[in-house]
């Protein structure tokens, strides 16, 4: 384990290999409503999520997904440039890696990219499932229009373990969620994909602890067990003692009527619930109980 600004990131898998490129841009346009840019500092993630959908994606094996990163050296310079010339947007960082995975610590491109957003005054939606996160506390509360999430799809980290065994742990996601919402942040949580209820989980357990951590709004999107995930998922999940509960993550008709109790109990709580987690934000200053949301 390693310490950041006091906060413990795993330490990287001996295989696991980085590599440095530099790059010709750094935003790219996103065809998805209400997001108007996607940064991405990284290419790869080391948290190796099962059920990623970034390798379809991007079209890279999914046996060699979590195996390596690639560090865009030069992207928060590139976006400088970029910024000049492009009309003002939202940007979302990220959109197909992990902002805040062990490398940010080492190479900052996240945190060199925010401070450039920041300068140039352009709004932010920041999303990672790393409490890495928190150490940009100091840029986020500078910013005019920003919210700042977490993937929190399930409260139980034995399934978080199998899942996505190289993540940090549920709490640790919670903590880092609540620091952001007592530092008057806008937070959100990324419930995608919606992961079944396991051991003593319930809509309403769920949708209490988000509460009390202080999140606004919750994005829910169901698992798409196409393209390998359901196979990749399935070689995690053997001899597990909540294989057959979590195995319901791929059960369309229960996962709807689970996410439907999600969406109840949330909103008695005071939490915004957004049924559809496409990568689709809306307007930051307006709450729409039927909108939806990129988060992954
Ligand atoms: S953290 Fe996000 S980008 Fe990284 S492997 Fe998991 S789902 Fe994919």
């Amino acid at each position: 384990m390693e310490e950041l600004l006091g906060i413990h990131v795993r330490s990287p898998r001996d295989d696991f290999r980085i590599r440095e490129v530099t790059v010709d841009h750094a935003l790219r346009p996103d065809p998805l409503p209400d997001v108007d840019y996607s940064f991405n500092p990284y290419v790869g993630c080391f948290h190796a999520c099962t059920f990623c959908y970034v390798p379809r994606l991007l079209q890279l094996d999914r046996t060699a997904w979590g195996t390596s990163v690639t560090v865009k050296r030069n992207a928060p310079t590139v976006l400088a440039r970029e910024i000049r010339k492009l009309p003002k947007g939202l940007v979302m960082i990220s959109t197909a890696t992990d902002p805040y995975q062990f490398v940010e610590g080492r190479y900052r491109i996240t945190r060199h990219a925010l401070e450039v957003l920041l300068r140039a005054e352009w709004p932010v939606s920041v999303l990672s499932r790393s409490p890495l996160m928190v150490r940009d506390l100091d840029l986020f509360t500078q910013f005019g229009t920003i919210d700042v999430g977490m993937s929190v799809p399930t409260l139980d980290d034995r399934a978080r373990a199998l899942l996505e065994p190289w993540a940090p742990p549920i709490e640790a996601r919670l903590r880092c969620l609540q620091t952001l919402a007592d530092a008057g942040l806008r937070t959100f949580v990324s419930f995608a994909p919606a992961y079944p209820p396991t051991g003593d989980g319930t809509a309403n357990a769920i949708a209490t602890e988000f509460a009390a951590r202080g999140i606004d709004e919750v994005f829910a999107r169901a698992l798409d067990a196409r393209w390998g995930v359901r196979e990749a998922m399935l070689s995690r999940l053997q001899e597990s003692e909540i294989a057959s509960e979590l195995m319901r993550i791929s059960d369309g008709p229960y996962m709807e009527s689970f996410l439907v109790d999600l969406a109840d109990a949330c909103r008695s709580q005071g939490v915004t619930f957004h049924g559809d987690g496409r990568y689709r934000k809306p307007n930051p200053t307006t709450v729409d109980a039927s909108g939806s949301s990129p988060k992954t």
